[in-house]
């Protein structure tokens, strides 16, 4: 960890983790429906209202997540719990991508493993958002966001068994994780035709991906990226179909809509 942390008291510090999920959450809250606005003529996902009172219940359910990651963050730098060694670039850039491809494969089981009948409602929370906004990604129960963690602590305490990680690669990379959940969740697709290719999809979903997760519930519990849906075989083959409508200017007009496969 770097020293200008390690010097830092226990309320000092968990001010600055406070302050970094807070701040991350502003900026990413806030680019999503400024993408939400610029796109909503021409690539909305679904042309249907939100539940009332959305936005506010997804505020609660963000100030939960912040709140337990805060804590649990703080905790973990100030216990020592990740083995961190000096950030050389080399070490930061393995560090970034170990987390990027090890919490894809930690948050599908994650995933999978909510939706089963045993422990589904930890995972309600998130899925009241049947059409999903900018303030979804983090609108989640308490126990949901402390499996998050599993992702953002466990994951690198395990990776740091083998070899020391990089503090500035792991935190860029939960920062990076951070943004891309509450942006990715936006109701409109900006993700270009050439960028949405199913090749494409192994490193990054567009948008729709998740949102017909949200609205069809039993497939599709990825993040981030297609991998591993694909390997697992929970990918809908009917996705593709759908963005090219929506990609067209024509949203998606009820919870229920296909395409052809
Ligand atoms: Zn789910
Ligand atoms: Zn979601």
């Amino acid at each position: 960890m770097p020293p200008e942390l390690l010097a830092l008291s226990f309320t000092q510090l968990a001010l600055t983790v406070f302050g970094f999920f807070a701040g991350m959450t502003l900026v990413s809250v806030a680019m999503g429906f400024a993408v939400e606005r610029a796109l909503s003529k021409s690539r909305k996902i679904f042309d249907l209202p939100l539940f009332e009172g959305q936005h506010r219940f997804e505020l609660l359910g963000n100030a939960v997540f912040v709140v337990i990651a805060t804590v649990t963050v703080t905790l973990a730098l100030r216990a020592g719990v990740v083995r961190f060694g000096p950030s050389s670039a080399l070490r930061s850039a393995l560090t970034f991508y170990a987390m990027l491809l090890g919490f894809q494969v930690y948050y599908w089981f994650l995933h999978r493993a909510m939706h089963h009948r045993a422990i589904v409602h930890v995972h309600r929370w998130h899925h009241r958002s049947q059409v999903t906004t900018p303030l979804t990604g983090q609108s989640m129960s308490p126990f949901e966001a402390l499996g998050w963690m599993g992702g953002y602590v466990g994951l690198p305490w395990l990776f740091s068994q083998v070899v020391p990680l990089s503090f500035w690669g792991w935190a860029g990379y939960v920062a990076f994780n951070v943004f891309g959940n509450l942006v990715g969740h936006a109701n409109v697709e900006p993700t270009a035709r050439v960028a949405s290719s199913r090749s494409a999809t192994l490193f990054a979903n567009v948008f729709l991906y998740h949102s017909l997760h949200h609205a069809r519930w039993n497939g599709h519990y990825s993040f981030q990226a297609a991998l591993m849906d694909r390997i697992m075989g929970t990918e809908w083959g009917d996705w593709p179909a759908l963005y090219e409508r929506v990609a067209g200017g024509r949203p998606l007009t009820s919870l229920k809509e296909r395409g052809d496969a």
